[in-house]
Formats: structure tokens, C-alpha cells, sequence
């Protein structure tokens, strides 16, 4: 109890009244002490959108799973509208004077992707941006640090390698099979067994990095599973294995949807937990990813966007 309060306490003191104004929603709506409030509760507290999506310029996602990792950001826009898709959240509005939206993709694989592939389908993004919290797997990253998502991979995609009934398990004997996505050359739906982030938007990640260096960032891989690892030596593994800096449970297949569309896509994460040097789990941390993204997005508008003239 009473971290929950020091946590609204610290929620309050972040926020100015005129953005609280602004938006309408109550803390204890989407407070960071809760991670995953009732859609309906949330929904109710932001105004509706009437009819389709319609934007001059190509807005850009940022995707988060929960409250915690979307609050930051809804809270960052103006003029917010609400729309509701399958029961996913999107939040519409503009950043920097350039159309933003917020995608709530919910916890998960399956989730990632549908809500993905509405987002895409409903507001035609010029880019993508995937971002959360994460588990480490480097064991010289600590919780807070940022790892920019140099490429991404499955780590629950693989093929055993045989072996006889009563001679126990092995997870070490595999190989990665990856997951299947189109390929716009051969025309099919091919194996990767990673995929890359687009080389503009990696390149403003790093730019913001290196001009505030208040964040603790590294560029890697981030490796994705409906799967929450806390066994060392399985976690030492993969990290051997893939390179893998960290694991969550979205960006993998964000990305496999966005190449499946061709939509520049990155993953960027704040480790929340690290089991290879601490068992601590600090949820709040994914506001640290929510504001380095920002800078991000504020960089990619001015330097990218604007520039080209994006529409
Ligand atoms: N905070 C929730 C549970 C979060 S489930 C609770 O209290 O019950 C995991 C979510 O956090 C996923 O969206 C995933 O992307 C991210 N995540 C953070 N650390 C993770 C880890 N070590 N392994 C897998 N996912 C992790």
C-alpha cells in the first residue's frame, strides 16, 4: 500500500495540471501502481473518435502492451481521440504538431500482431515503434538501461534436436526456425529468423542517445516469447547463442507484421528485471522508455519527416 501511494505520489509530481486538463483522465484511471486497468474504465475517461481515422500526414505508431507502458505517451498528445478495434485501444492525436497514435497492444505474441495489423490497416503509419519493458539477458546491462533494438528475433521458434524417450530434456540442442513473413523479391512468405529495424529510425535512436546521455543505452537484439525466463543457465543460452540482450513478449512479431507491410519498423526497451544479476522486478521503468521514445519521435518528425515532406 504503501508503495502504490509513493507511486501516485510520484505520478502526480510528473505531471503538470494542464496536461492532466487536457486529456481528462483521472490518475486512478490509468495510475502506474495498476498495469492493466479495464478497457471499458479507460475507454470512458478519453473522447471517442467519430467515423474513420482521417490524416493529412501518415501519423506513427508507438505500440506499448499496458497502462504503465502507453501513459506516458497518451498523456504527451493533443486533442487524444479514442478508437476501439476487437477490443484493442488506439489513441489518436498529435505530437510536435505531427499526427502520433498510441496502440495498446496488450500483453503478448498473438496480441502484437493483431493489434499490429489493425493499426496498420486503420491509420496507414509511416513508421512503427515498439517499445516496453524487458528482461535482460546481458549481464552487463542493469534495470533502467535502454537497449535500441538493433534486430529482433523469436526465441520460441525452434527445432529440437531429436532425441529418445527417457533421456531427459535438452532446450540447449536447437536451432532457430524463425517465423514466416513476406518477402517482397520472391513474392511468398518466407523463414527470417530475425528481422532487422529500419536504418532512419536506428540512426535517430542513436543520435538522441548520444545527446542525452541522462539515459543509460545500448543498441542489441531483443528476443521475443510468450515466455518469461528465470532460469540462468537456459537465459545464459541464448544470450551465447543469439546475442540476445534482452527478452519481452511483442516486439518479434510488431516487426514481422510491419515487414509483412513494409512499415519502417524499431523496437526500443527498458529493462525492468535482469535475472542474470538481480531479482528485482521495477515495472516503473517503462516510463524511461516512454520518455527517451518521445525524443525519438520528436527527432524523427523534425529531421525525417518534415524534411521529406511526408505525407
Ligand atoms: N506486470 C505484469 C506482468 C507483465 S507480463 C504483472 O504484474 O503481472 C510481461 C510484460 O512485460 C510483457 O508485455 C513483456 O513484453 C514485458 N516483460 C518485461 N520483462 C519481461 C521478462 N523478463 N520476460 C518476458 N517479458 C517481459
Amino acid at each position: 500500500m504503501k508503495k502504490f501511494l509513493a507511486t501516485i505520489c510520484a505520478a502526480f509530481m510528473l505531471m503538470t495540471p494542464a496536461q492532466a486538463e487536457d486529456l481528462g483522465v483521472e490518475l486512478s484511471d490509468i495510475g502506474a501502481g495498476e498495469f492493466n486497468t479495464p478497457i471499458e474504465k479507460f475507454y470512458a475517461t478519453l473522447p471517442q473518435a467519430k467515423g474513420d481515422y482521417k490524416s493529412r500526414q501518415r501519423p506513427i505508431i508507438i505500440e506499448g502492451a499496458m497502462n504503465t507502458e502507453t501513459e506516458v505517451l497518451i498523456r504527451a498528445l493533443k486533442n487524444p481521440v479514442a478508437y476501439r478495434e476487437l477490443n484493442y485501444l488506439f489513441v489518436a492525436g498529435t505530437y510536435k504538431d505531427y499526427p502520433v497514435v498510441i496502440v495498446r497492444t496488450e500483453i503478448g505474441m498473438a496480441n502484437a500482431a493483431a493489434s499490429t495489423a489493425l493499426a496498420i490497416k486503420k491509420f496507414n503509419p509511416v513508421a512503427v515503434i515498439n517499445q516496453g519493458t524487458a528482461g535482460g539477458h546481458d549481464p552487463a546491462l542493469k534495470i533502467g538501461d535502454i537497449v535500441i533494438g538493433e534486430r529482433s528475433f523469436d526465441n520460441t521458434a525452434y527445432r529440437s534436436a531429436y532425441s529418445a524417450a527417457g533421456v531427459g530434456i535438452d532446450l540447449t540442442k536447437q536451432e532457430n526456425i524463425g517465423t514466416y513473413a513476406y518477402d517482397k523479391t520472391s513474392g511468398k512468405f518466407q523463414a527470417y529468423t530475425e528481422y532487422f529495424s529500419d536504418s532512419t529510425l536506428f540512426n535517430i535512436a542513436f543520435k538522441v542517445a548520444n545527446a542525452n546521455k541522462n539515459f543509460n543505452v545500448v543498441s542489441g537484439v531483443i528476443g521475443t516469447g510468450n515466455t518469461w525466463l528465470e532460469c540462468v543457465d537456459y537465459v545464459n543460452f541464448l544470450h551465447e547463442k543469439y546475442g540476445s540482450s534482452c527478452e519481452e513478449m511483442e516486439t518479434n512479431v510488431a516487426a514481422q507484421i510491419c515487414q509483412n507491410a513494409g512499415i519502417p519498423f524499431i523496437g526500443i526497451r527498458v529493462l525492468s528485471d535482469n535475472v542474470t544479476n538481480s531479482r528485482e522486478y521495477v515495472p516503473e521503468t517503462a516510463k524511461v522508455a516512454q520518455d527517451f521514445v518521445l525524443l525519438v519521435v520528436e527527432n524523427y518528425i523534425r529531421d525525417v519527416l518534415k524534411i521529406k515532406g511526408v505525407r
